[in-house]
């Protein structure tokens, strides 16, 4: 949009931009045209735009030929874009995006996020979207070039801080470029800058406890100018010992250390147990026939290694919303590492019952014991890996504690969803719990 189509626009709407919700509308359109084109916006993306004011971005993103979700707090500026840019495939939402969530994209198959975003509210709206677990694929943002700076800082910098590792921890950020002030109108009192955010590949960094290492983080920057030594002493009381261990100046302070070392300090703090393979390769299972009667038992390897039918669990556990939670399975499973799967799952022992493993499961993998519903069975077969499956549920009402080594992350999800994730995205799950949702939800297709 030109400056004088602004003005136009302005006067017509009517609307005096209002600096508490960080209206400066951008005027230059080869600067919206180049940002657009950071993103690589193909049609077969799910596009969210935060703060789309007047649609500077949002015409050049629509020319891509995406969907998009133009998230706008201010009515005026809504139903603005929605007679201007009336189309299809665009869906104006008059709300506030910090109140928006993320967790509702795991249903579009390729999401991306863009935004010249309301400087006052910039973090608090980047920390939102960037919640993890995530399904969006790239973020393209403008933000204040304060800010800018911080999320793409590097190690012993005045602009590393907290909010640079808690950012790149899951994400790599690329400083793009700076703008200037006289891009928008009215004018803000500061520059900008446009970053291009990117998940990390989740093996890329070793495992680790997040909740710790994000709250070592926060109490070594509490007082910058502090060393280490001094503010962790309560969690590792022979310093010298461990920054020697470690390859970690003993007098540093938390600016110096990378986020790889950030981690080894948390991995020794509290080292993650790793499941021990050879246990698991020895472990017993019944083996069963046709009709889940049992034969004899075998080797976990064998089972798997000939085909032979078994016998399993899988617990879908909600929360009292209806939500239900799902588990994205430990990089350190010998099976369907990564994928997404069930609240809980695992394989009939030796010498249990359906109903004893689904409550050890429960028990080991979410350190919870609720009453669970015997809810449907499936029979053993190629696209359930040759398991006879029953499938439980039951309703949590306080915390989960999912188990670090055999889970990687998890998250509830509206059942809606997960509906739209396990169609758009089959890929990102293990097999049997596909088979799972199915047969539930031919169950219960009514709820939400
Ligand atoms: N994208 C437009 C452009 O580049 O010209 C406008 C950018 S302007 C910096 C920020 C926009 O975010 C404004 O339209 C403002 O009304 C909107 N906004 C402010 N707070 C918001 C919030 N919490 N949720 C959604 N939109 C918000």
């Amino acid at each position: 949009m030109k400056l004088s189509d602004i003005r136009t626009a302005l006067r017509e709407i009517p609307l005096s931009p209002a600096k508490t919700l960080g209206q400066n509308f951008l005027h230059d359109q080869n600067l919206a045209r180049w940002i657009v084109d950071q993103a690589q916006i193909t049609p077969a993306d799910y596009v969210v735009e935060i703060g789309p004011g007047l649609g500077a971005l949002t015409r050049f993103i629509l020319e891509k030929g995406a969907r998009v979700l133009a998230i706008e707090k201010d009515a005026r500026l809504a139903n603005f874009l929605r007679a201007h840019f009336g189309h299809e495939r665009l869906e104006v939402l008059n709300n506030d995006a910090l109140k928006f969530d993320p967790r509702a994209l795991f249903a579009h198959r390729q999401v991306k996020l863009l935004g010249n975003l309301p400087y006052n509210i910039s973090s608090a709206l980047l920390l939102n979207f960037l919640e993890q677990p995530s399904s969006i694929s790239l973020w393209l943002l403008t933000l204040q070039k304060e800010v800018a700076m911080r999320l793409s800082a590097s190690p012993s910098t005045h602009d590393y801080g907290a909010l640079t590792l808690r950012v790149q921890l899951h994400h790599r950020v690329k400083y793009l470029r700076s703008v200037r002030a006289t891009v928008f109108f009215p004018q803000p009192d500061v520059d900008s800058a446009v970053v291009r955010i990117l998940p990390r590949d989740p093996l890329e960094l070793p495992a680790r406890d997040d909740e710790l290492l994000l709250k070592l983080i926060r109490t070594g920057f509490s007082q910058r100018r502090k060393q280490l030594r001094k503010l962790l002493r309560t969690r590792v009381s022979d310093w010298d010992r461990v920054a020697s261990h470690l390859d970690i100046n003993p007098k540093a302070r938390a600016e110096e250390l990378s986020l790889l070392q950030w981690i080894d300090l948390t991995n020794f703090i509290a080292p993650l147990p790793r499941p021990d393979t050879r246990l698991t390769k020895i472990e017993h299972f019944p083996i069963v026939d046709k009709n889940d009667r049992i034969l004899g038992y075998a080797s976990r390897s064998q089972v798997h290694g000939n085909n032979l039918l078994h016998r399993a669990v899988h617990i879908l556990i909600f929360d009292e919303a209806g939500d239900v939670y799902l588990q994205q399975r430990s990089r350190w499973k010998d099976r369907h590492p990564l994928k997404w799967d069930s609240s809980a799952a695992g394989h009939v022992a030796a010498s249990e019952s359906y109903d004893e493993t689904a409550r050890r499961e429960l028990k080991e993998e979410l350190g919870v014991s609720v009453p669970l519903q015997k809810f449907l069975k499936l029979p053993g077969a190629l696209r359930t890996d040759h398991e006879f499956i029953w499938l439980y549920r039951g309703v949590v009402s306080g915390e989960l504690v999912p188990d670090k080594c055999e889970i990687e992350t998890g998250t509830f999800l509206a059942p809606t969803v997960v509906d739209g994730w396990t169609s758009a995205r089959p890929e990102d799950f293990a097999p049997g719990f596909l088979e799972c949702w199915k047969a539930y939800r031919r169950k219960t297709p009514s709820r939400s």
